[in-house]
C-alpha cells in the first residue's frame, strides 16, 4: 500500500519503520525543522515495552536507559525529606521498564528508516479528500500526494484529527494542569544533583531535577493554572512559570533565570484525547492524537508505540479497511480505560491539597515494601494478541 504519514514523532517514526520492513511504500511529512530534542524523561513500560521487544529494539533501548538510583522527595531548602530507590519502583512494572529522554527514543526510531523511507521536514498537511479506492492529499510545500491511506501521527494537536473531526474542543479533555521541561549544562551549584530524580511538591505545583549525560542537568515543571488557555505562547509560558514558582526555595530562582534563554524549553497543556472513532474512511489517527493519555498516566509514548506497532501489523495482515477495524476495536476500548484510572490516580502524581500531598508519601513510601508491592502495580495493558509476532 501508498501510505503518507503526518508526524515524525514516537508514534509516527514507529509506524513508518515497521510499514516499510513490510514492503509498504511510505512518505513521511513533519512540520519540524529536523528531529526533537525537546521532552522530559518518560517511563516506559506495558505494552509499548511488548512492542519493542518485538520489533528487535530492547538492545538500542538498553543504550539510552538512564539507571536512575532513586527517587529524592525534597523539603523547599533542599533538604531530603525520604528517597525511594528507583530498582523497587522498577518492579511495580514487573522489571520490563525503561528511563529515558523522550528525545532519544525519537533518534532510536529515526536511525530504523534512516536512508529507507523519505521523512519531509518543515512540512504539513493543507488539504485531503477521499474516495472509495485513494485519499489525495496537499502538502504545505505545494506537493501533491495520492494514495491509500493517510495516517494522522501528529500528536494532540493535530492538524490531520481537525480536518477529519473537526474542531479540538470536543475531543479534548483538560486536566486543567501544564507541563515545562528543558535542559542545561550544569554549574557548581548543582553539585547536588547525583543520579537521583529530585522532586519538590508543593500543593498545586512540582519541580523535578535530575542529571543527563554530558554533564547537563534536565528539570521538570508541573503546575495548576486556571489563568492560561489551552496553547499559551512561550512568552505567556514563562510568565506563568515565574509568577507561580518565583517565590520557592531551593535551586528554583537560578532554574527560572534559565528558562528564558533555553533552547529546548517545552511547555504544553496536560490533556487527554477522547475521540468516539479513531479512523474515518481511509484516515487512521495513531497516537496522542486519538488517545492522548497524559502524562498522569505514565506511558504515552508508550502507548503511542504500541498503537502504531498494532495498526502496522493489521495493514500487514487486512485490506485497509478491515486493517483499521481491527486496529480501532483492539486498542480502543483497553487504553479508554488507562485514561480512566489515570484521572483516578491524578491526585497522586499532582497534590492540589496538603492532604494529598500527604496521602501521596504516605502511598509512595508503602509502594517499596514487598507486601505491599501487588497493590501498586503500574497499569499498563498489553499488546493484542494479533500483534505479538517477533520480526526475524
Ligand atoms: C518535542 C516534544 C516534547 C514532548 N515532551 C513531553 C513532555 O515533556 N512531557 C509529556 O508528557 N509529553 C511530552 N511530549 C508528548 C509525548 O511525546 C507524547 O505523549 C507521546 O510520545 C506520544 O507520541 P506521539 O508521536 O503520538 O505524539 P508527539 O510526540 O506529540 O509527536 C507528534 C509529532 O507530530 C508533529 N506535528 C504536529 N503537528 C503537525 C503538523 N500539523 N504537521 C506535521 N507534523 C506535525 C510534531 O512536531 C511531533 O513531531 C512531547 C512531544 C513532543 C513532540
Amino acid at each position: 500500500m501508498d501510505i503518507l504519514i503526518i508526524g515524525a514523532g514516537i508514534a509516527g517514526l514507529t509506524l513508518a519503520g515497521e510499514l516499510e520492513r513490510s514492503g509498504h511504500a511510505v512518505q513521511v511529512v513533519e512540520k519540524a525543522p529536523g528531529l526533537r530534542t525537546e521532552g522530559y524523561m518518560i517511563d516506559f513500560f506495558g505494552a509499548g515495552y511488548d512492542a519493542a521487544e518485538h520489533m528487535g529494539l530492547l538492545k538500542e533501548l538498553e543504550e539510552i536507559h538512564y539507571p536512575i538510583s532513586g527517587l529524592s522527595i525534597k523539603r523547599s531548602d533542599g533538604s531530603t525529606r525520604y528517597s525511594v530507590p528507583y530498582p523497587k519502583l522498577r518492579k511495580l512494572a514487573d522489571g520490563r521498564h525503561f528511563n529515558f529522554m523522550r528525545g532519544d527514543l525519537e533518534h532510536v526510531l529515526f536511525k530504523r528508516l534512516q536512508g529507507r523511507v523519505p521523512v519531509l521536514y518543515r512540512a504539513t498537511i493543507q488539504s485531503f479528500q477521499q474516495d472509495d479506492h485513494s485519499v489525495y492529499a496537499q502538502l504545505s510545500n505545494g506537493s501533491e500526494w495520492s494514495g491509500d491511506l493517510l495516517v494522522g501521527a501528529d500528536g494532540i494537536h493535530s492538524r490531520v484529527r481537525k480536518l477529519v473531526f473537526g474542531e479540538p474542543e470536543g475531543f479534548i479533555r483538560s486536566l486543567k494542569l501544564w507541563t515545562a521541561a528543558f535542559t542545561f549544562e550544569r554549574t557548581a551549584l548543582y553539585a547536588d544533583i547525583q543520579n537521583s530524580f529530585d522532586l519538590l511538591t508543593e500543593p498545586g505545583r512540582q519541580i523535578s531535577i535530575y542529571p543527563l549525560t554530558g554533564d547537563r542537568i534536565a528539570v521538570f515543571f508541573l503546575l495548576r493554572s486556571n489563568k492560561l488557555n489551552a496553547r499559551p505562547t512561550r512568552e505567556e509560558a514563562l510568565h506563568e512559570l515565574a509568577t507561580r514558582f518565583g517565590d520557592m526555595g531551593w535551586l528554583v530562582p537560578d532554574i527560572l533565570q534559565r528558562s528564558g534563554t533555553a533552547a529546548d524549553f517545552y511547555f504544553d497543556a496536560v490533556a487527554q484525547v477522547e475521540m468516539p472513532q479513531w479512523t474515518k474512511g481511509r484516515v487512521a489517527l495513531v497516537g496522542d492524537a486519538c488517545h492522548c493519555v497524559s502524562l498522569l498516566a505514565g506511558q504515552g509514548a508508550s502507548l503511542a508505540m504500541a498503537g502504531s506497532y498494532t495498526l502496522a501489523q493489521c495493514l500487514t495482515e487486512n485490506d485497509a479497511m478491515t486493517a483499521l477495524t481491527v486496529y480501532e476495536n483492539s486498542l480502543k476500548p483497553q487504553i479508554t480505560e488507562v485514561q480512566k484510572s489515570a484521572r483516578k490516580v491524578a491526585s497522586f502524581f499532582f497534590p492540589d491539597t496538603k492532604f494529598q500531598l500527604l496521602l501521596r508519601d504516605i502511598s509512595m513510601r508503602a509502594s517499596v515494601v514487598p507486601v505491599l508491592q501487588p497493590f501498586f502495580k503500574f497499569k499498563s495493558i498489553r499488546l493484542p494478541a494479533h500483534s505479538s509476532k517477533t520480526y526475524t
